[in-house]
């Protein structure tokens, strides 16, 4: 690979996705000082169109139209469920539905999932999964008399197909496990997973929070159950953005949501007596559904369907493969490790790298114009956005990175990340 600036311009050329970057708040800034944005895997940028798209809501639907706009918000959450899954999810109609918060629909579905398989008292996960979904898998089997089992995945490579295995057996009633996992970008094999996870009888329920924009995940095609997913990553639909959840159509009907909401009642408006689930997807809504926040992300997940996820992912892996052969040739002589697979199909679209003083590189990064992720105990996350990143914001960011390490001004931060109280 010509790992020359020069290169990493011509590939920007050659981008048949060059023309979204101005489409984002921020993302065509040019000059030496730019900002080097690299975790949109944690925040992504803002659309120029969204300002508009919540202000219309705000100053029309909502100022003007009061009371009566509920007509044109009621069904909202279905329809985007609907178009998050023809353009992002590959998911036929009906079977997505966007609301509350991706921790809040992993605890509805697994516990749907897991009342669905009565007789089974085990659940599923990583050790190195993400904090919420392990809490929850952990809160939901103390409630209930479970029994969790945590799969040790390899903090840098994935999970070993091997350990899925050994874990499952007839007491299995959900396995939870990160499509990407959020600390190395590891790709898990869909399809091997399935099997092995079908096999035992078990449920299986992904959570695409560091997939969805970055990777293909066609939900139907690879017979999955139940998936939860996060708005403002790749999808960049603002800070807090109403999550999405995904139930098989032929699951639908088995499964009933642990919060009875009226916003899942069959015949809502009737006021009834007595809770009874709706038909379909709409059973596992809750309340009463964010409406600014749903506009914010039709217009984010509408960048991505309109970019299309086959060359989103196809510039997120050679992006993440310049990161790869840069941290060879620049990093890793000066101490630092891969901590990401090495291949690109077996990634997401970060790559994160080991040092002792991440903190502190990290720290001194974000002085330097490079916005990272930091993730215990020793990481450095870089999330390049193929919306939005070029591959030369890529190589300038690793540029400043091998400066960092050869003029060792990172040892002036302090080493301890201050506790926030
Ligand atoms: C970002 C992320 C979440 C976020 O959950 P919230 O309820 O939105 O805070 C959950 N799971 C994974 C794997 C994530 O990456």
């Amino acid at each position: 690979m010509d790992l020359s600036r020069a290169a990493a311009e011509a590939l920007d050329a050659a981008d048949p996705l060059a023309g979204f970057r101005s489409r984002f708040a921020g993302a065509d800034e040019d000059g030496p000082d730019r900002l080097l944005y690299l975790d949109g895997n944690s925040l992504g940028r803002m659309p120029l169109a969204t300002p508009a798209a919540v202000s219309r809501v705000v100053e029309q639907e909502w100022a003007r139209g009061l009371v009566g706009s509920w007509s044109q918000w009621i069904g909202a959450a279905t329809r985007l469920g609907d178009d998050l899954g023809a353009g992002v999810l590959g998911a036929g109609p009906g079977q997505v539905l966007v609301s509350d918060s991706t921790t809040v629909n992993l605890y509805k579905l697994l516990v749907a999932g897991a009342t669905a398989r009565p007789g089974r008292d085990v659940l599923v996960c990583t050790k190195d999964d993400f904090p919420t979904d392990r809490y929850v898998v952990a809160g939901v089997a103390g409630a209930r008399g479970m029994t969790v089992r945590e799969i040790d995945a390899h903090v840098d490579t994935g999970l070993d197909l091997a350990d899925l295995a050994a874990a499952l057996d007839e007491r299995v009633a959900v396995v939870v496990l990160s499509l990407v996992a959020y600390r190395s970008g590891a790709l898990a094999d869909v399809a091997e997973v399935t099997r092995l996870v079908h096999e035992s009888g078990a449920l299986l329920l992904w959570d695409l929070s560091h997939a969805v924009g970055a990777v293909p995940v066609d939900l139907d095609a690879i017979g999955a159950d139940l998936a939860v997913g996060c708005a403002y990553k790749y999808l960049n639909g603002g800070p807090g953005a109403p999550a999405f959840l995904y139930v098989r159509r032929d699951l639908q009907e088995e499964l009933r949501s642990p919060i009875q909401g009226w916003f899942g009642q069959r015949d809502q408006f009737a006021m009834g007596p007595a809770y009874e689930p709706a038909d379909g997807i709409e059973r596992f809504g809750v309340g009463t559904p964010p409406v600014i926040g749903m506009a914010a992300v039709e217009v984010g997940a509408g960048l991505v369907a309109e970019a299309g996820i086959g060359e989103l992912s196809t510039k997120g892996r050679a992006m993440t493969d310049l990161i790869v052969a840069l941290g060879d040739e620049w990093l890793l002589p000066a101490g630092v490790a891969l901590a990401s697979p090495r291949e690109a199909v077996r990634r997401g679209s970060h790559v994160t790298f080991a040092h002792p003083q991440a903190w502190q590189l990290t720290q001194a990064l974000v002085d330097r114009q490079v916005v990272p992720d930091f993730r215990t105990p020793d990481r450095v996350r870089l999330g390049p956005a193929p919306l939005y990143t070029r591959f030369v914001d890529v190589w300038d960011a690793m540029d400043r990175f091998r400066a960092l390490l050869a003029d060792r001004s990172y040892e002036a931060y302090p080493a301890e990340r201050a506790r926030v109280t």
